[in-house]
């Protein structure tokens, strides 16, 4: 559906808020902290703007943060998981500001990585920029996965097909969803206002995911790295447009 303008500015405000999770938890992130204290760190943030987390309570999600190292694609718990140097950690984080919500994802290397994990990081990141790129008014939304999937593909990496991007605005998850590849069928065709959490989930393996026995966290099936980067991005006359950066 497509917002306006004061809607837009209310989303601006909670992806502002997304960012700065995003900066304080990155900050946090190093060798002997566990993803319990980034949680902290991130539900600090929240209460200090007065914003309301779209994470905690959702069917349950015991956290306002996901976090997802290494092997794991998404929507791991925080807990008393212990980053290690060498580590590629995942935090994924939204926020609600008067009812309106923003949600972002990065991956991050603890410490030095090697050169596999760091490649993995600078495709995963540049696929996502390649889906912004493409959330033109007119266009058709099926064009943002083939742009992550060429990427991703390209460089030898798979994108995860269970889980997906979507709309976005007053509830975290609206449709359309925004599939990381070509759907099989052409996506809706884009129009100014319209918002959309776009986030490439892609291993250097496999496709293959399994659940673990939380219920929550996403795994490789094969055990490679997976990365995930998301931006809330709002289609506008000048091209899209980034909430959830500083
Ligand atoms: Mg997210
Ligand atoms: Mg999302």
């Amino acid at each position: 559906m497509r917002r306006s303008p004061d809607e837009l500015a209310k989303m601006r405000r909670a992806g502002r808020v997304v960012a700065e999770i995003h900066e304080a938890t990155r900050a946090a992130i190093a060798p002997g902290v566990t993803t319990a204290r980034l949680n902290e760190v991130a539900a600090e943030v929240l209460e200090r703007r007065g914003a309301r987390s779209n994470f905690l309570g959702y069917h349950g999600f015991p956290a306002v943060i996901c976090t997802s190292p290494n092997a794991m694609i998404v929507h791991g718990i925080p807990g008393d998981y212990t980053l290690v140097e060498g580590d590629i950690i995942s935090v994924d984080c939204g926020a609600i500001v008067e009812g309106y919500h923003g949600d972002a994802a990065y991956t991050a290397g603890v410490g030095a990585i090697d050169a596999a994990s760091a490649r993995l990081l600078e495709v995963t990141e540049r696929s996502l920029w390649a889906g912004i790129a493409q959330l033109v008014a007119g266009h058709r939304l099926h064009e943002v996965g083939r742009a992550v999937q060429e990427v991703a593909e390209a460089a030898g990496y798979s994108v995860v097909r269970e889980y997906v991007g979507h709309a976005i605005g007053t509830a975290m998850h609206e449709t359309p969803q925004v599939p990381n590849y070509w759907p099989g069928t052409p996506g809706p065709t884009l129009k100014t206002g319209m918002v959309f959490a776009i986030e490439p989930m892609v291993n250097i393996g496999a496709p293959d995911t399994y659940v673990l026995e939380d219920g929550w966290g996403v795994m490789t099936a094969d055990g490679s790295r997976s990365a995930h980067f998301e931006h809330t991005v709002a289609v506008t006359d000048e091209g899209p447009e980034v909430f959830t950066i500083l």
